[in-house]
């Protein structure tokens, strides 16, 4: 065994001292509530639903306790009831079906292609199986964005993406989050920005908007949602829609203003890193690198290759050997959910039936974080620790 890598895979970099500045302010103030400003004052909640609004171009954005949250808010705001059948990805994770859960709803899985995106062709025929998807740009593998809208279209089904890996990245130049009606992002550590906890709630559509904010207990202060649609929307809404607390706080706010304002740029960095490790994996025999799409702008915060064809014995191997060599490898074809990972197949809360198609591709998906601790030295290493123990394993397997 030669080299080992020492770094952490859970290791995120520090808030940016902006932040920590801004978030001590708050705390000075004592302030901690959306709702309690002072004369003249612009809640911290308020300045980051704004910018955020900007920065990918929608029109109203909420601030909500968790990216789990806006997705059910996202569901309830749309009309989905007790019952009612939602169309969702099977290769997710677990707060997705959770959020459909939630609501009462039940989930109908939709497979996924060996590029790791939705299967257009399975939504098309179970288009008439739910008229809302909750569509789960799952680590970042944005499918076809145009081909899914005019299959949704033409269904009549509404669309809500989960972008809690895509926050930053775009279709065709167009952000994720907003092609459907309902675009959801988590704050949460281990995603594209850090407040511990928190999501973004993002549409264009003044009703949905003023629904959402209800919801996430606003009380009868909307008028101080200067990211949110006009009062006038609110008159029926507001009576209509029941509380169901789950608003961010000003301190999460302060928080990710600057690191929000640093999106780009983290996003830039991310994929250095994400491009370094798959050219050192690229042309391993037995691994297959996820070819990206040209018209993808992918934000790189973590990388999935495929193991195909590989039994189950060979892959847990190969976990075993890199993570003694410090490389800590998640397999998507486990049948047991461990740590973060689960699959379709673990929540049995949902009669799901088998999708063997989808179960092909699932077996052989193995996933990587990618943390902005990395430096790129540590990336090639990370690659050639993993190309080394798959040619070998792959070889005695053969
Ligand atoms: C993290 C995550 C979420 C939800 O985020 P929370 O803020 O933790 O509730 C939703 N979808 C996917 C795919 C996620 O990984």
């Amino acid at each position: 065994m030669s080299d080992v890598f020492k770094g952490s895979f859970t290791q995120q970099e520090p808030i940016p001292e902006a932040g920590i500045e801004a978030a001590v302010a708050v705390m000075r103030s004592g302030r901690l509530h959306r709702y309690n400003t002072v004369a003249g004052e612009t809640a911290q909640t308020v300045l980051l639903e704004q910018e955020f609004a900007a920065s990918i171009g929608s029109k109203y954005c909420l601030a909500v306790a968790s990216g789990g949250y806006a997705m059910a808010t996202a569901l309830r705001a749309v009309g989905v009831k007790a019952g009612d059948c939602v169309l969702t990805n099977a290769f997710t994770l677990a707060p997705v079906p959770g959020a459909i859960a939630a609501v009462g709803a039940v989930p109908v899985f939709v497979g996924v292609t060996p590029a790791l995106v939705l299967d257009l062709d399975d939504l098309e025929a179970k288009a008439d199986e739910g008229s809302v998807l909750l569509l789960s740009h799952m680590r970042g593998h944005i499918c076809d964005m145009e081909r899914l809208m005019a299959i949704c279209d033409a269904a009549g089904i509404i669309v809500i993406e989960d972008c809690a890996h895509t926050m930053g990245a775009s279709w065709k130049g167009k952000a994720s989050g907003t092609w459907g009606k309902i675009g959801c992002y988590s704050c949460q550590t281990y995603k594209h920005v850090n407040a511990g906890e928190g999501g973004l709630f993002v549409t264009d559509d003044p009703e949905v908007a003023a629904r959402a904010i209800m919801y996430s207990g606003s009380y009868m202060l909307y008028q101080s949602h200067l990211a949110g649609p006009p009062p006038e929307t609110f008159a029926k809404i507001k009576y209509e829609t029941p509380n169901i607390s789950g608003r961010m706080d000003n301190l999460r706010a302060a928080i990710l203003r600057p690191q929000l304002a640093d999106l780009a740029t983290q996003c830039a960095r991310w994929n250095e890193r994400y491009f370094a490790i798959e050219a050192g994996l690229r042309g391993t025999v037995g691994l297959a690198v996820i070819e990206r799409m040209e018209e993808e702008s992918i934000v790189g915060s973590s990388i999935q290759f495929l193991l195909d064809g590989w039994e189950g014995a060979s892959v847990q191997e190969l976990l075993r050997c890199c993570a003694a060599r410090g490389v800590e490898l998640k397999w998507f074809g486990n049948a047991e959910p461990v740590g973060f990972t689960s699959r379709y197949d673990s929540w049995r809360y949902v009669d799901a039936p088998a999708m063997p198609d989808s179960d092909k591709v699932l077996a052989g998906i193995v996933d990587m974080r990618v943390p902005l601790t990395f430096t790129l030295e540590d990336c090639a290493q990370i690659a050639r620790i993993i190309r080394e123990e798959t040619s070998r394993i792959y070889q005695s397997a053969a």
